[in-house]
């Protein structure tokens, strides 16, 4: 540590048509197990993006999921079933098939 940090960062760059691959032209800024990266390529950076990244596909993913199980709900059981007992039925990561077949008792009990 503390030596000075004159290296060039030692990432592999692909061209855009992905068919070639030249070193990264920037200066290092940090090191990485004996080899320097810039900031760009510092495989810890890189990590924490890609885990926020997977973090919001996550989300989004969810969230798509859970409108779509709603408006399948929905069509299902378009009159006669209560917002309230939509959302009763969509709480929890209970699989689509369990929540269906209670949205039925739900219906025949009215
Ligand atoms: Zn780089």
């Amino acid at each position: 540590m503390g030596e000075a940090m004159t290296n060039q960062c030692q990432a592999r760059v692909w061209t855009s048509g992905g068919f070639h691959s030249h070193q990264c032209q920037k200066p290092a800024k940090v090191k990485r197990d004996d080899m320097f990266y810039c900031r760009i390529h510092d495989p810890i950076e890189k990590a924490k993006k890609q885990k926020v990244r997977d973090q919001k596909w996550d989300a989004e993913w969810k969230a798509k999921q859970a409108s779509w199980e709603r408006s399948a709900i929905e069509q299902v059981f378009c009159h006669g079933t209560s917002t309230e007992d939509i959302q009763r039925l969509i709480d929890g990561n209970r699989p689509l098939r369990t929540i269906l077949s209670e949205g039925f008792t739900l219906q025949r009990r009215k």
